[in-house]
């Protein structure tokens, strides 16, 4: 489905609702965050009233502005006891909100707009393209169908989300035409350097500790996966929660030698936080859904139970299925 196809359920959707609330996956991102926020913006514009509900912590994320409140898991509930419609951004199940998933129960009307695969189609209206780069991608193109001009929240809010998702314009996800609406967002005044250097140069001094004892501990198997894991044990050691680990995996995908990079964290409950990246042929989005999880072919996560050592060897054999025969 095109922007252009899904803009009439878009509208008719918008136009019968007056009260809307906004949700993005738990442990948001810059996608799931700019594209609540763009969406908030653009609802606010046409006199609606929206509100966001996050799971998790906004901190890595303050250049995106927020042009409405935030819900927490109090406050949902209560936001639940008055009439409104529901948008789900960034994740197709309402089960990846988090508390959010509340709305499912109370909502008059739910619209979901994602990019992931094989998610499935829970709300009213779904337009899913697993092609896009981004929710906030496929936004962009929706408010241009819609005939909406985006000011200059919005398109910071748009531009953060798809430089988040193509990890700064660089994933094989990238398309020249992705370069040239991020052109056109640049013009809207988005404060590139500041939204770019928040998003991928900035590390708290704990961050920057912790992320040195994570690359302390990678390791090479096969040649060809790299993998790293921080225990409780392990942060306590570091003086780190498993909060400060985000971001991680991306750093140890740098490796030149490896195909796949895995990174797990142990949760204070016990259960094992996986996130995996890929860089040519290994689908982690198929070893994501394995485990309950999912994601894009080059980027997915999932969390399994401890102990760390079995939810290691796990995952690593759903990669090995997937590694050339002569490996
Ligand atoms: P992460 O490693 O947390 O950055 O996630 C990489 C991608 O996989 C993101 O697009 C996530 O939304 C998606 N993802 C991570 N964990 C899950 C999960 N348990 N279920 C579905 N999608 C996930
Ligand atoms: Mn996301
Ligand atoms: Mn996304």
């Amino acid at each position: 489905m095109t922007a252009a196809e899904f803009a009439p359920v878009f509208k008719t959707f918008v136009e019968a609702h007056d009260r809307f609330i906004l949700c993005g996956h738990i442990r948001p991102d810059g996608d799931s965050i700019g594209s609540c926020t763009a969406m908030a913006g653009y609802l606010t514009s046409l006199g609606k009233t929206a509100e966001i509900y996050y799971e998790g912590d906004l901190t890595h994320y303050e250049m995106i502005p927020q042009p409405v409140g935030r819900l927490d898991p109090l406050t949902v509930s209560d936001a639940c006891r008055k009439p409104f419609a529901w948008i789900l951004l960034d994740c197709a199940q309402p089960s990846r909100t988090g508390q959010g998933q509340i709305c499912a129960e109370h909502c008059s009307e739910s619209i979901c707009i994602d990019h992931h695969v094989n998610m499935g189609e829970y709300a009213d209206h779904n337009w899913i393209d697993p092609e896009a780069t981004s929710v906030s991608e496929m936004l962009y193109r929706l408010f241009k169908a819609c005939g909406y001009p985006l000011g200059q929240q919005e398109a910071t809010s748009v531009f953060a989300g798809i430089a988040f998702d193509t990890g700064g314009f660089r994933h094989s996800s990238m398309t020249p035409e992705i370069y040239t609406i991020a052109g056109e967002l640049a013009a809207a005044g988005v404060a590139i350097t500041d939204v770019m250097n928040g998003l991928f140069h900035t590390k708290t001094m704990k961050e920057q500790k912790v992320l040195g004892a994570i690359l302390r501990k990678a390791r090479l198997y096969r040649g060809c996966i790299v993998v790293s894991e921080m225990d409780q044990a392990d942060l306590k050691q570091a003086g780190a929660t498993s909060d400060d680990c985000e971001g991680a995996v991306a750093v140890i995908a740098e490796t030149k030698e490896a195909e796949a990079a895995v990174f797990l964290r142990e949760l204070t409950n016990g259960q094992i936080r996986v996130n995996m990246r890929s860089k040519k042929y290994i689908d982690v989005a198929e070893v994501g859904r394995a485990f309950g999880g999912g994601g894009h072919v080059r980027a997915a996560g999932c969390t399994l139970e401890g102990p760390m050592l079995m939810a290691k060897q796990q995952i690593l054999n759903e990669l090995y299925r997937q590694l050339p025969e002569e490996s």
